[in-house]
């Protein structure tokens, strides 16, 4: 009989559940926009969708194999008890697993929200071969993955790969995280947002005020992309900076860990060459000469649906008991 999966990422903003068959394929969709502050609507919402897809294909709780989510935060995988999400307090302690199980009635998998994407990446996407894979995503924090040597690695606590929480100044500003000048104080959405505004507040010259209709709290990443493409001499600094400063960050882990490719996604890798090629130009010029000429980076492949198609490998993967 044809098994299905369901496959559930939480966003910051938005959480999508998608229904895939067996080889990954998506055959239906659909996303809400995530209120995490209540973990209960959370979870009611993530069923709700997912029953009104079942009964648009006709499928019944017994036609799936399971359920697989991966969210944003620090967790036990094999639990699924998520820690902590870094910026919603709700979250402390969530036995995620467990309430999801309840609630659906699916074997559920709960990982994080990076090391999922990354699952789909090495399984489907820009990984597919490589066994020595480093992913990031950037966006509103900046989030990673390490597979070595074929295995999504996790250290003692379960929590490894934090790359967003590599400092890369010992003076640098204060991270939400409670450390001190991480990558993520650096290009985290929301502080490089900061960046700019106060920028643009002093009077700095620049077409990106033009692109927000004047208005500064409104100013995204992707305005600053447009005024960049369009020449924008402020635009293209900012982007070369966060390039440089991800390159810098990333050669301490190029060094230490000799991966062979370094995925990139994320709302923020949408600026694509703008962010890669300062970026490639400082990894090349500050690793040490092995692990620099080896290491690749490209942009993730999936694009948005790699968190469900993650998720629901996530399920494969425990249910017919392969790898970590
Ligand atoms: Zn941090």
């Amino acid at each position: 009989m044809n098994k299905f999966l369901a496959g559930v990422d939480v966003g910051a903003t938005q959480t999508k559940v998608a229904i895939l068959d067996l080889k990954g394929h998506i055959l239906l969709k659909d996303n809400f926009s995530t209120q995490m502050h209540r973990k209960n609507a959370l979870i009611d919402a993530v069923s709700d969708l997912l029953d009104s897809l079942s009964r648009r294909l006709r499928l019944k709780k017994r036609d799936f194999l399971g359920l697989g989510i991966g969210v944003p935060g620090l967790l036990d995988f094999k639990r699924g008890l998520v820690f902590y999400f870094i910026n919603i307090p709700a979250w402390k302690n969530v036995p995620l697993k467990k309430l999801l199980e309840k609630k659906t009635g699916l074997p559920t998998f709960v990982d994080n929200d990076v090391k999922v994407m990354a699952r789909g990446e090495v399984t489907y996407g820009a990984g597919r071969g490589y066994d020595n894979v480093i992913c990031l995503t950037l966006g509103t924090g900046v989030g990673g993955a390490v597979i070595i040597d074929g295995k999504m690695r996790r250290g003692q606590d379960l929590v490894a790969g934090e790359i967003g929480h590599v400092p890369i100044n010992e003076k640098g500003p204060r991270c939400n995280c409670g450390g001190i000048g991480c990558i993520e104080a650096y290009v985290g959405r929301e502080y490089f947002l900061k960046e700019v505004k106060k920028d643009i507040r002093r009077g700095v010259r620049t077409s990106v005020l033009a692109i927000s209709n004047n208005r500064i709290a409104d100013i995204t990443p992707e305005m600053l992309t447009k005024a960049a493409l369009g020449g924008d001499r402020y635009a293209l600094n900012k982007w070369r900076e966060m390039g440089e400063h991800l390159g810098v960050a990333l050669t301490g882990v190029v060094n230490l860990l000799n991966p062979e490719l370094i995925i990139i996604g994320g709302g923020i890798a949408g600026a694509g060459d703008l962010v890669f090629r300062p970026l490639r130009e400082t990894l090349k010029k500050r690793a040490m000469a092995i692990q620099g000429r080896t290491a690749k980076v490209v942009r993730a492949k999936l694009g948005n649906d790699a968190g469900v198609i993650g998720a629901a490998e996530l399920v494969k993967i425990n249910l017919l008991k392969k790898i970590s």
